[in-house]
C-alpha cells in the first residue's frame, strides 16, 4: 500500500556539540518537514509523510551534542514522526529538505542550537500558534477528533452492522507501536509486533464465539497516545477493557518471568508494579505527545465515584483471567497486582493491563513467538471474558 511507495531513509549522521547539532536523514526524494519542540521531557518532533524508514539497526539509540537519541515510525496512516530526546533545551535555527546536490542524496536537514530555558518556553508558545496554521501535516495525536478514524478501521468486517449491534464491546488494546517499540528482546523482537500478534489472535477467538463485539486500539503499526486508547474505550462504552504488554527485566536485576495482570491503584502494590507502570507511562513522551496540553474531560469527584464500581468489576476479571490463564502458560509468582497505570484510568470501563511474560527471559520469549502457545493463551482469555460478562449480564438482568 502506502509503504512501498513511501520516501526511503537510508543514512542518518548527527554532527556539532553541545552548542549546535546537526542532523541529517539521507531520502530518495524531497519531503515536507514540521518541526516543533516539547517540554517535560526536552523534545523535538519531526512531523513528515510515511516515510519506508531503512536505518542501520540501533540508530537513534546513541545521539550527540544535543541530540541524546532519537526514535523514528508510523504515527498514524500516511505520517511518520522522528522524535530527538534533547540533552537540554535548544532552538529549532533550521528543518527543512535539501535537493540533491554535488553526489549527496536529498537531505532531511535539522539544526540545534542551546538555549536557556525561559527562551525555550518562550519559543514553544510561538511554535504551537504556528503549528495551528498550517495543521494538516501534524498528525493529531491525542486530539479526539482522530478517533472516528481509528475506530472505523479497527471495527473488524466480521462484526458488521455496527448501528444496530447491541452485543457488549471488548476493547483489544495491543501496548506501544509506531515510533514506540516498547521492550526489546536481546534477539530483537520488539514487544509491539508481539502484543499485536497476540491481540489478534485473541481478536478472532472472542468474535468466533459471536457473542461480542471486539475494537481494536490499533490493528497495524501505528503509535496511539495512551489517552486516545481510553478515550477509544470510553466512546465505545465497553464492558471492558483489556490492554496487552510483554515486560523485560533488566540484566543486572535477576531474573523473572510469567504473567502478570495489573489493575489500577494509587499507590503500587509493590516496588516492580511502580517501576512498570512508570515504564509504561513512558510512551506518551517516546512518541512525542504534548503532555501539558492533554484533555481531562471529567471532573474528579465523578471519576472517583464511577472508579469505585469499575475497580470491583476490574478486580473481579483480573481474579477470572489469572484462574483461566494458568492453565495456559506459567503466571508470574505474584501474578496479580497493581498500580498508577495511565491507560488504565477510563472510570467507568474495567479495565486490565496483561504482561504476557518477559521478553528478557528465554522462555517466556519462546512463548512469545510461538503461534501455539498464542492460541492457546488467548482461548484462556477469551474464556476468561466470556465469564466474566456472563456474570455482568446476570446480575445486572433486571436493568434490561
Ligand atoms: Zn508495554
Amino acid at each position: 500500500m502506502v509503504a512501498s511507495t513511501a520516501p526511503i531513509a537510508s543514512g542518518v549522521r548527527i554532527a556539532g556539540d553541545g552548542q549546535r547539532t546537526r542532523f541529517i536523514l539521507d531520502l530518495d526524494r524531497k519531503i515536507d518537514v514540521r518541526a516543533f519542540a516539547l517540554a517535560d521531557p526536552y523534545r523535538v518532533i519531526l512531523d513528515v509523510p510515511q516515510v519506508n524508514f531503512q536505518l542501520p539497526p540501533g540508530s537513534g539509540q546513541a545521539g550527540r551534542g544535543l541530540i541524546r537519541a532519537f526514535r523514528y515510525g508510523l504515527v498514524m496512516p500516511g505520517g511518520s514522526r522522528i522524535v530527538f530526546d534533547l540533552a537540554g533545551p535548544a532552538r529549532i535555527e533550521n528543518a527543512s529538505v535539501l535537493d540533491a546536490a554535488n553526489g549527496q542524496p536529498p537531505r532531511l536537514v535539522v539544526e540545534l542550537s542551546a538555549i536557556d530555558q525561559a527562551s525555550f518556553m518562550q519559543s514553544l508558545k510561538t511554535d504551537g500558534l504556528k503549528a495551528e496554521d498550517k495543521a494538516p501535516l501534524r498528525p493529531a495525536l491525542g486530539d479526539t477528533g482522530a478517533t472516528g478514524t481509528v475506530v472505523a478501521d479497527a471495527v473488524g468486517p466480521a462484526t458488521g452492522g455496527e448501528a444496530t449491534d447491541s452485543r457488549p464491546v471488548i476493547v483489544l488494546d495491543p501496548g506501544h507501536g509506531g515510533i514506540d517499540n516498547g521492550t526489546v528482546a536481546r534477539s530483537g523482537e520488539a514487544e509491539k509486533a508481539l502484543v499485536l500478534d497476540f491481540a489478534m489472535a485473541l481478536r478472532e477467538q472472542i468474535e468466533k464465539a459471536g457473542k461480542f463485539r471486539v475494537v481494536m486500539t490499533r490493528s497495524d503499526d501505528t503509535f496511539i497516545p495512551l489517552a486516545e486508547r481510553v478515550h477509544i474505550a470510553r466512546s465505545q462504552k465497553a464492558a471492558l477493557f483489556v490492554s496487552i504488554h510483554a515486560d523485560a527485566l533488566p540484566r543486572a536485576e535477576g531474573n523473572a518471568e510469567g504473567a502478570t495482570i495489573y489493575t489500577l491503584s494509587d499507590r503500587a502494590s509493590d516496588a516492580e508494579a511502580g517501576r512498570l507502570a512508570e515504564a509504561e507511562n513512558r510512551a506518551d513522551a517516546i512518541g512525542g505527545v504534548n503532555l501539558t496540553d492533554e484533555p481531562t474531560d471529567v471532573a474528579d469527584i465523578l471519576i472517583d465515584l464511577a472508579q469505585r464500581e469499575t475497580k470491583t468489576f476490574s478486580n473481579q476479571f483480573a481474579r477470572l483471567l489469572a484462574d483461566e490463564l494458568k492453565g495456559a502458560t506459567r503466571l508470574h509468582k505474584h501474578p496479580l497486582k497493581s498500580a498508577g497505570f495511565r491507560v488504565l484510568k477510563a472510570p467507568d470501563v474495567p479495565s486490565v493491563l496483561i504482561e504476557l511474560g518477559y521478553v528478557s527471559d528465554k522462555g517466556d520469549l519462546s512463548h512469545l513467538v510461538s503461534e501455539t502457545w498464542r492460541a492457546r493463551t488467548a482461548n484462556s482469555v477469551s474464556r476468561a471474558v466470556a465469564m466474566f460478562l456472563g456474570r455482568r449480564v446476570v446480575s445486572s438482568g433486571g436493568a434490561n
